[in-house]
């Protein structure tokens, strides 16, 4: 059995249970992060843990809901917790922060936040990925009017579990939820990139999307580009079926080709040369094969005696 950090201790994952009466069960006031560490040559490499948890501590104060933690704290948690399990391989690391209060009642209750921090093996996806279709979603995004609809926020997934459970029900693999307003957003947990010619493009964050660290890594891979141009700008439903090439992007589900959109075949209905080569690439930063920025991948060893 695994051990997770539970509350402010490290316990076996059996003894991490909750009360019924939680409030943030019934009301879906909770925080969480999906962060990946890649096995590499030497330990594993967290990718990017300290983005991720100041994203967490962002989205949480949003929620009135605060730790006794900074974002390097919780990184420096986050690898003992690893070495607790010795697991030094491809991990998926799902840090919540939620409200544990037994009030009934669905205003924020703050005080009463807690930390939880699991986590489990995860494979990558294989190499070139698979080319998945995708459906437009009748369910449309969260409008940022409503709600802060970029935050990794609990309840809000009630709208992608939606979106993804009709577009299966369908026949499709993925979804394509469009904002409130109708542009392109996102994916139901990725953002999404297009390819037109040698220009790339991805939706603004004012199209209700949740602006990714993938999208901002590859957004950065992007422009520093020599062919290719970048640019953050809003996508038409009907523009996107003229793409070269489509693929969504996000920590779960790395760098996802899509072939087909609703009826149509995009580009060749395989995968293109740039989601190749951003694969490619995404998977080389990730596992420690090229250099990466400052603090991108954080090195997770077994614990040896001090030199
Ligand atoms: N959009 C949504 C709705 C998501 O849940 C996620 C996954 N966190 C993303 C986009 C991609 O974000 P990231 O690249 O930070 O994983």
């Amino acid at each position: 059995m695994a051990d997770v950090f539970f509350g402010d201790r490290f316990v076996d994952e059996t003894q991490a249970l909750l009360p019924v009466t939680t409030h943030a069960l019934h009301y879906g006031i909770a925080v969480f992060e999906g962060i990946r560490a890649y096995r590499t040559a030497e330990g594993s490499a967290i990718f990017r843990p300290t983005d991720h948890y100041r994203r967490f501590l962002k989205n949480a104060a949003l929620l009135q809901m605060q730790l006794p933690h900074s974002a390097e704290d919780l990184t420096a948690l986050t690898i003992e917790l690893l070495q607790r399990n010795e697991n030094y391989g491809d991990t998926y690391i799902r840090p919540l922060i939620y409200s544990s209060s037994t009030k009934v009642g669905a205003h924020l209750q703050p005080g009463g936040e807690k930390l939880a921090i699991m986590t489990f093996a995860w494979t990558p996806t294989s190499f070139p990925p698979s080319v998945s279709t995708a459906t437009y979603s009748k369910w449309r995004r969260f409008s940022h009017v409503s709600c802060p609809a970029g935050a990794k926020i609990a309840g809000l997934y009630v709208n992608s579990a939606l979106a993804i459970d009709e577009s299966k029900r369908r026949g499709f693999d993925q979804t394509i939820m469009l904002s409130a307003g109708g542009e392109v957003a996102e994916g139901y947990g990725a953002n999404i990139f297009a390819v037109f010619g040698d220009k790339v493009m991805t939706p603004p964050e004012s199209a209700d999307i949740l602006a990714g660290i993938t999208r901002d890594t590859l957004i950065r891979h992007f422009q520093s580009h020599k062919v290719l141009s970048m640019t953050v700008e809003s996508i038409a439903p009907d523009q996107l079926f003229d793409a070269d090439e489509i693929f969504l992007c996000g920590t779960g589900l790395e760098i996802r080709p899509i072939g087909r959109l609703e009826d149509r075949v995009i580009g060749t209905g395989g995968i293109g040369p740039i989601t190749t080569e951003a694969a490619r690439w995404y998977r080389a930063i990730v596992t420690g094969t090229i250099p990466a920025p400052d603090g991108w991948r954080v090195r997770v060893v077994p614990p040896g005696p001090r030199k």
